[in-house]
């Protein structure tokens, strides 16, 4: 039984519990957690897996891997039932382009040849993740480019390439020039410390637990209402007090956690920790590499434009224009063949929706 699902009526059903910690993971795993700190966040928790025991690096690979999640069977089990979707198309596949990221980053790793935006651009075509390629033209030199991952595979989609450099240069300076307002660091800020206490809040232990204890509750007054019409047996005395003593261990645990402090977000610290971004040398790789992971939630990459989204910020959206660029002759009306521009569906996001305006 995959983790996320119970079945009822030779259906797959979501488990609730479960699939909040599935978004959990491919949240984490997308916003830059090390599989290993989720394995040991979930296991600190107490969570465990279908079987009943400690989650394990391969047992989250395989999650953000699965595309059951998405509502998609493996060829092997065609015939099977179709299970309801936990996760969105977007989230699965930049989690998955970040997984191969990842596996190549650990064969070679070099600074200057992090492609600091892939995981984070979509194809404002076709939906599908940006990711990063390179090619050598016949005099040896080294092109490094960003490519909509549809078209490296299948040609599906014929959203141009865009030189890497280009493409990481424009979005830094849009975002430096963008986010660096006192209004705007207040704002993310705000929002940072909103969700981090949110999250406390909303611990998933304690959730748990509180199920546990809601199930035990009920059980307890079944046997109380059998009592009450005469039925008592050995067994039934027995349930009882295992019962009982199983309500009392969780009220125990939900009081600890309730109690147990957890040091909370102050916002003059986030915004000196967002502040001291403003002045940072961005030519250094590492600088520009955290400065794109901290601020940028996601990317829509058309070939003549692109429309940053950032974290924290409410319907923030701001456009780059690439228009200036060197265009080859078969983009001369901007589309290349895909015709006219007005006949293209573009993928989500509205060009319309509210430009972050200071
Ligand atoms: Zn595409």
């Amino acid at each position: 039984m995959p983790y996320g699902y119970n079945i009822s009526d030779h259906k797959f059903v979501i488990n609730e519990y479960e699939a909040g910690i599935i978004r959990k993971i491919f949240n984490d795993y997308i916003n830059n957690t090390k599989i290993k700190d989720i394995v040991e966040e979930l296991n600190n928790m107490g969570i465990k897996n279908k079987c009943g025991k400690p989650f394990c690096s391969d047992y989250i690979s395989r999650i953000l891997q699965n595309k059951r999640y998405i509502g998609i069977l493996s060829k092997t089990y065609e015939t099977e039932e179709k299970s309801p979707k936990i996760i969105d198309e977007e989230t699965f596949n930049l989690a998955n382009e970040k997984l191969k990221m990842n596996k190549g980053k650990n064969a070679k790793y070099k600074a200057d040849e992090l492609y600091y935006l892939s995981g984070k651009t979509i194809c404002g075509y076709c939906g599908s993740p940006i990711t990063a390629d390179s090619g050598t033209n016949h005099s040896g030199k080294i092109y490094k480019y960003y490519k909509c991952s549809k078209r490296k595979k299948k040609n599906a989609c014929k959203k141009s390439i865009i030189q890497k450099d280009l493409f990481e240069s424009k979005v830094i300076d849009k975002t430096i020039q963008d986010v660096f307002s006192p209004k705007i660091i207040d704002e993310i800020a705000e929002n940072i410390v909103i969700n981090f206490n949110k999250q406390i809040k909303d611990n998933p232990e304690i959730i748990s637990y509180e199920r546990q204890l809601n199930d035990v509750s009920k059980k307890i007054q079944n046997i109380m209402n059998a009592i009450e019409q005469g039925i008592i047996t050995v067994t039934t005395k027995e349930k009882l007090m295992q019962y009982e003593s199983d309500k009392a261990n969780l009220e125990a645990c939900i009081t600890k956690l309730k109690t147990r402090t957890i040091q909370q977000l102050d916002k003059s610290t986030v915004k000196a920790f967002l502040h001291d971004f403003e002045d940072r040398d961005y030519t250094k790789p590492e600088n520009r590499f955290r400065l794109l992971e901290i601020f940028i939630n996601k990317i829509y990459l058309y070939d003549d434009y692109a429309i940053i989204i950032y974290n924290d910020i409410k319907n923030s959206s701001s456009k780059i224009d690439f228009s200036n660029k060197k265009t080859e002759p078969e983009q001369k009306f901007g589309f290349g063949s895909f015709g006219s521009p007005g006949r293209i569906r573009t993928y989500d996001l509205s060009v319309n929706s509210r430009v972050l305006h200071r």
